[in-house]
């Protein structure tokens, strides 16, 4: 099968779908690899590595899209790029069309066979493409909170680890699922007093048995969110349930109970937030102040770390990605979790809660 590596084009994007090492597999399993020039560029991976790693370079997207079998991407594609996708080729990327009827009508007219990393699935029901960005933000997430807590950014200036004889850091993550656990150890790590707040007493149980102690647990009630929010030196956001928008967990009205200068990292901005007063921030213009706190809301954070994030993202994309090359279509039929990816074929939508979400029939 031949492979489309095009450029990413949507702004800030600098995350490639395939890295050299993960050409270097394809190209093991037989396949070809056309990557378009400059794509590496964001990962500081130049044709050059490409082209060591076995693949072909394009010298524009224009015939990555035309010859490619299957198109790996990262980002959703533009409309100048689902213009070019046609019948008989795989799309294999983030889609997020519940969403983006204007991309989903786009993908349906296009005739592609699209297959989205966020809705593939695992044996033990997680989102195993999604994962890895979750794992990306949650550990950014304290970086973060570190950087806005010092005095120029506009925060309290607190050294999260403290020091010899001088209290840490305090630090409160609502939700304990994989962006609240990384953020955790990574806080953990620095030193911080860390306490986790969440809804599935399952999941406290997990990770007190995780932490052995080095972090609180918490149930995650509105009056303990309360508490903690107002001793906490930072907050992170991190929760999810799925298929909603996040819950509203601090109001505007609580501001002002917190410490002044104290930071809210809302990593679930994603979702629309779960502070009353989160609107999505970019890289460029991370933090704003409300009331005296500092609040961090980028909905694309791993984008600050696009080598992690595409070497991250590689590692889980490519057996799936092997598998169609490997199969095709065929690869559909011998992996459930693979067809759960399934979100476009043959004009229509192939997946039911995409399909519902945009009111179209399945
Ligand atoms: P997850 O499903 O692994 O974990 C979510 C946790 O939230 C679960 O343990 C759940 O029990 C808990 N929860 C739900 N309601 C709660 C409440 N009221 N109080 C406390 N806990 C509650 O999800 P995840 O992968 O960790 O993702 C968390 C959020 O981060 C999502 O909104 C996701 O979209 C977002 N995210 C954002 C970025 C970004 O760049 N901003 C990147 C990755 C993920």
């Amino acid at each position: 099968m031949l492979i489309g590596v095009p450029k990413e084009i949507k702004v800030g994007e600098a995350r490639v779908g395939l890295t050299p090492s993960a050409v270097v597999e394809y190209v093991a399993h037989g396949h070809k690899v056309l990557v378009e020039t400059g794509a590496g560029a964001g990962i500081r991976a130049d044709d050059d590595a490409y082209a060591a790693a076995g693949a072909t370079i394009a010298d524009a997207a224009d015939k990555v899209f035309a010859e490619a079998d299957m198109i790996v991407k990262v980002k959703e594609p533009q409309a100048a790029e689902w213009a070019q996708l046609r019948p008989g080729q795989i799309l294999f990327t983030y889609l997020h069309l519940a969403a983006d009827p204007k991309q989903a009508r786009g993908l349906m007219e296009s005739g592609v066979t699209a297959i989205a990393y966020e809705t593939v699935t695992d044996s033990r029901g997680g989102l195993p493409l999604l994962a890895p960005m979750s794992e990306v933000a949650g550990r950014l997430s304290i970086q973060a909170a570190a950087t806005a807590l010092q005095k120029p950014n506009g925060g309290r200036g607190v050294l999260l680890g403290g020091v010899p004889g001088v209290q840490a850091g305090k630090i409160a993550v609502i939700g304990g699922g994989v962006v609240g656990t990384q953020a955790a150890q990574m806080a953990v790590g620095l030193g911080a007093e860390v306490t986790i707040l969440d809804r599935s007493l399952a999941r406290l149980r997990a990770l007190d048995d995780l932490f052995h102690g080095r972090v609180r647990t918490r149930y995650s009630t509105l009056e303990a969110i309360r508490e903690e929010a107002f001793s906490a030196d930072a907050v992170i956001g991190a929760v999810l349930i799925p298929g909603a928008s996040a819950p509203r967990l601090i109001s505007r009205d609580m501001l002002s109970g917190m410490k002044p200068g104290a930071v809210l990292v809302d990593v679930a901005i994603d979702q629309g937030g779960c502070f009353e007063t989160s609107h999505p921030t970019t890289h460029e213009s991370p933090t704003f102040v409300v009331d005296g706190v500092v609040h961090y809301c980028v909905a694309n954070m791993p984008g600050a770390v696009p080598l992690t994030s595409s070497e991250a993202l590689n590692n889980a994309t490519l057996p799936f990605g092997l598998e169609l090359a490997d199969h095709g279509m065929a690869a559909l039929g011998r992996d459930p979790h693979l067809r759960a990816g399934l979100n476009v074929h043959g004009g229509r939508i192939t997946h039911a809660a995409v399909a519902e979400a945009l009111g179209l029939p399945f």
